[in-house]
């Protein structure tokens, strides 16, 4: 029998599932921290796949979720914002040399999107966009079922699109992306000056607010929370009404924290949909949800690849 690994690397915590070979029920499920005193992520991630390795079964084939960009074509991982000691680092030669089995290697966003296209609420879609709004905005696009991703592999990166030319500066270094104007950072920074400015608020003045207390506070009725979502969700819609343009998905699945703040985020994303389209066809069979495997999407994703390209190997 035939099983699939698949492993999501995260700067504090690795984890790692086994999967048979036509399943998405995990058959076992790990867990640890990337650092640990007298050893290396790197050593960390081999113990990891060693401790979750099948004892009596084969395994087909390992796919890794990346935690930063990737040339993905020669399977580098160029850079790991969390995990600094890891650049240019080779992660897919490294990790076949080291288990003698084919791996596949993607980033976070791209496998999101997959694992929502192949097992989640994306299943029968052809075209989508996977937008993912947490402390930065990521995102994966599939065009034809296969993933988008450029001549290396650094294409689809819709959270790094100018909106305001001279506007704050993105977590990239950039000035004014989407991710810098609509992020969840980005949403408590500009609370965070409106409070500095003395803008009448319910939120304290005395603390750092997450975009969750920030959702709260617009749910009971805060009028700079509120705000605060109207001009994310304005930037996002309008941002968006130019991707359908681009691509002309049938479905666009929005992932992470700040998405969990729904009508809050979806309502001015809808609006400003409507208003900056350039045919009404365009949101005639558009379906606008939130993703549906939560935390695992990215795991999933990794399993949908790696069965995939040891699908195509054979
Ligand atoms: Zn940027």
């Amino acid at each position: 029998v035939s099983i699939y690994l698949a492993v999501d690397i995260g700067g504090t915590q690795m984890r790692a599932a086994s999967y048979p070979a036509e399943s998405i029920q995990p058959l076992s499920y790990l867990r640890i921290t990337t650092y640990s005193s007298g050893t290396t992520p790197l050593l960390r991630l081999y113990e990891l796949i060693s401790s979750i390795w099948p004892k009596d079964d084969k395994v087909a084939g390992i796919g890794v979720v990346a935690p930063g960009p990737i040339n993905s074509r020669e399977g580098i991982l160029l850079a790991a914002p969390n995990i600094p000691e890891w650049r240019n680092l080779a992660l897919q030669k490294e990790l076949e040399e080291h288990f003698n089995v084919p791996v596949a290697l993607g980033n976070d966003a791209n496998l999101a999107a997959l694992g929502e296209w192949k097992y989640g609420i994306g299943r029968d879609h052809h075209h989508l966009i996977y937008l993912t709004i947490s402390t930065g905005i990521g995102s994966g696009i599939i065009i034809d079922d296969e993933i988008l991703e450029g001549a290396a592999g650094l294409g689809a990166e819709l959270g790094h699109i100018t909106v305001l030319p001279e506007g704050p500066f993105c977590g990239c270094g950039q000035r004014g992306h989407l991710e810098a104007v609509a992020s969840g950072t980005a949403i408590s920074h500009w609370v965070q000056e409106k409070i500095n400015e003395h803008v009448v608020t319910s939120l304290p003045a005395n603390r750092k607010l997450t975009a969750k207390d920030i959702s709260i506070a617009a749910r009971e009725g805060d009028r700079l929370a509120k705000e605060a979502f109207e001009r994310a969700g304005k930037f996002i819609g309008w941002a968006l009404a130019d991707f359908l343009h681009i691509f002309n998905p049938t479905i666009v699945i929005f992932g992470g924290g700040v998405s969990q703040s729904g009508s809050l985020l979806l309502n001015p994303i809808n609006d400003e949909l409507k208003k900056r389209v350039m045919s009404p066809q365009y949101l005639e069979n558009l379906l606008v949800t939130n993703a549906a495997l939560g935390d695992n999407a990215g795991l999933l994703g990794a399993l949908a690849l790696v069965r995939k390209v040891t699908i195509k190997e054979m």
